[in-house]
């Protein structure tokens, strides 16, 4: 009987085992993974354009100091298609990751997991030609495309590698200056609804060049002109590739070539969720608590008394369901004790003779910000240089010398020595900045804004990289993205789908202004009707959210996770979130048309493709059921 026993369970082991081994061994040779369900990450992959060797810094491109043709002036920007790509998938918040191939080699396992499964959904191939890159083995890519179905998407002239050309379908010939227009050829997913004929936006002027390729084995969808400029192909594997045309430095200043590389992203994963903003504005004030009201005599005023900031601020914000966005300043300068000292504890007569109430002030914006129109930014500690003792001191100096000079008033870049501010000098600054707004304000600015805009900009003193690396979530005005993972400045597309625009408060985006002509605030309700003025902790709260998603085994039910970190994404705490959720035609025919979705396990709605997940930081979920029930 035991025996018996024991042989059963020995049976019952080796069974077990081999039923294991089998699928193991399946799945090692490809055969269980389904190349039509796939991970929602993207491979950027670039070749030497990232100026950072450190990673954590994208920039604007320096000028190449080349001469174009068309001047007398050296007129060669650098090439920008790495930036825009960067700034696109940020403000969309799709998951991505550079692979920047001037410090790595292209191994396979870049794009599969140690079980031999895809890590990303598709891949973004933006590698320039350039002497400075690694060995590539481009075979991986070749080998995910056609093997995994994992999507490629090329971008403009960066195609020269024979391998992507045929993975790509096309021959590339070359580039050559072209102002035709782009046409739609005929009707598929990546280019449903857009404008049938357009152009890019530097206009007829413009010199961009439009690539010229050979079309093999792919489907032209727009033409230049006669040539084609966006192309697509399928492969057996369930991979995709789309090449998209045009000149690498402006094909994106094109809102129609914009929205063909996100529908791309859609049409080679299958689905995507992503944010656009078509309709909001990020209204803006500097400097309530600033030094420089106090001293400088061009830019001399009493703060906004409580009554003003009810009357002139809070009722139009209320009326017109607005958020003012205000960069506050929480340090003051006390002159005589030569000290910091808490700004809205302030009561005095400056030597002007004007009387500055902060308590007075600070109660009004207290009931601002509760009322939940005045959104907490950081403009810094004090609006003014770190060292007012060196030469040629500011410190007891007189109102019509050295107290007129406006190079003191500036804080993160030595404005009156011609100089920068060193880094842990800004650093701490930063920090203490946010600190002492979040014991004033009790909440924890994410945007951060120099005073003056006074900033250093070599690299290690760099202003915007050390505001990242202070835990802001974006650098103000329009300065950019702040994040742990990176930093990207020169931040574009502002007032289109892909970024809020970003206005002044009137009358001149500062207090001042109000001080003067408080009633010209509400006029700006008046330039922008319809609009939704937002908090800026709402799209800081997108840029920073962590998407993925994770397909069941069957095939039927696709799960996307957003996760909001507490910090970055506070705004949400509060707010439910919206995204688009996109799914691709082929996907949904191979899925049997239909499908439900729910939100967080509850049933969700999608109004004009946007789906609303419940208010809450931490992890929700998007389930994606295309099981008909
Ligand atoms: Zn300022």
């Amino acid at each position: 009987m035991l025996n018996n026993r024991k042989h059963f369970i020995c049976l019952r082991i080796i069974v077990v085992c081999v039923i294991v081994s089998i699928y193991f061994n399946l799945s090692a040779a490809g055969i269980i993974y389904d190349g039509e369900l796939k991970p929602f990450r993207v491979a950027l992959v670039i070749g030497d354009q990232w100026d950072d060797p450190a990673s954590y810094l994208i920039n604007l491109p320096e000028p190449t100091g080349k001469y174009s043709g068309y001047d007398a002036r050296p007129d060669v920007q650098g090439a920008s298609d790495f930036h825009d790509l960067a700034v696109l998938l940020k403000s969309w918040a799709i998951p991505f990751d550079i692979i920047r191939l001037d410090q790595q080699l292209l191994d396979r396992y870049i794009f599969l997991d140690m079980h031999d499964n895809p890590v990303y959904g598709t891949i973004i191939w933006d590698v320039n030609e350039s002497k400075n890159l690694m060995p590539s083995d481009i075979s991986v890519i070749t080998e995910m495309v056609t093997e995994y179905g994992t999507g490629l998407i090329a971008i403009a002239d960066r195609i020269t590698q024979p391998s992507i050309q045929r993975l790509l379908g096309v021959k590339y010939i070359g580039g050559w200056e072209s102002n035709d227009p782009f046409s739609l050829t005929m009707n598929h997913f990546i280019i449903s609804g857009l404008k049938k004929t357009f152009t890019i936006e530097p206009g007829p002027e413009n010199h961009a060049k439009r690539q010229q390729v050979e079309v093999l084995d792919a489907l032209t969808i727009v033409r230049q002109g006669e040539y084609p400029q966006v192309t697509v192909r399928e492969f057996p594997s369930g991979g995709r590739s789309v090449w998209i045309g045009n000149d690498h430095n402006n094909l994106f200043t094109s809102q129609e070539l914009r929205t063909i590389l996100c529908r791309s992203i859609t049409w080679t994963i299958g689905y995507n969720l992503f944010r656009t903003w078509e309709n909001e504005i990020v209204m803006i004030m500097d400097d309530p608590g600033g030094a420089q009201n106090a001293w400088l005599k061009h830019w001399h005023y009493a703060p906004l008394s409580e009554q003003d900031i009810e009357k002139y601020l809070i009722a139009p914000l209320q009326k017109h369901k607005a958020v003012l966005n205000i960069n506050f300043v929480p340090a003051f300068v006390n002159d005589e004790k030569k000290r910091l000292e808490p700004t809205w504890n302030q009561k005095f007569t400056d030597e002007f003779g004007l009387e500055h109430d902060n308590i007075s002030s600070k109660r009004g914006y207290d009931k601002g910000i509760r009322l939940g129109v005045f959104e907490v930014m950081a403009h810094g500690l004090t609006h003014i240089q770190p060292d007012l003792v060196s030469d040629p001191t500011w410190y007891g100096s007189e109102l019509e010398k050295e107290r007129s000079e406006v190079g003191w008033y500036r804080e993160f870049g030595d404005t009156r020595r011609g100089g920068e501010i060193p880094a842990a000098e800004q650093l701490w600054r930063m920090k203490t900045g946010m600190a002492w707004i979040k014991e004033q304000f009790g909440v924890t600015p994410l945007q951060f804004c120099a005073g003056g805009l006074g900033t250093s900009v070599s690299y290690f003193n760099n202003t915007a990289k050390l505001a990242g690396q202070a835990g802001y979530g974006w650098c103000g005005w329009e300065t950019g993205y702040l994040g742990k993972d990176v930093v990207i400045t020169g931040w574009k597309f502002f007032g289109t789908r892909e970024s809020p625009l970003f206005v002044a408060a009137l009358p001149d985006a500062h207090d001042y202004g109000l001080t003067r002509e408080p009633e010209k605030f509400a006029s700006i309700f008046k330039d922008y009707p319809g609009k939704r003025f937002i908090g800026i902790n709402e799209f800081i709260g997108y840029l920073h959210a962590e998407n993925s998603a994770k397909w069941e085994a069957d095939g039927k039910r696709l799960t996307i996770m957003t996760e909001y970190d507490p910090h970055y994404c506070m705004d949400f705490a509060g707010n439910p979130t919206h995204w688009n959720l996109e799914i691709s035609d082929w996907l949904l025919a191979e899925k049997g048309g239909k499908y439900s979705v729910k939100a967080d396990g509850g049933k969700a709605e999608i109004r004009n493709s946007m789906i609303t997940i419940p208010e809450g930081t931490g992890k929700h979920s998007i389930t994606i059921d295309f099981t008909g029930l």
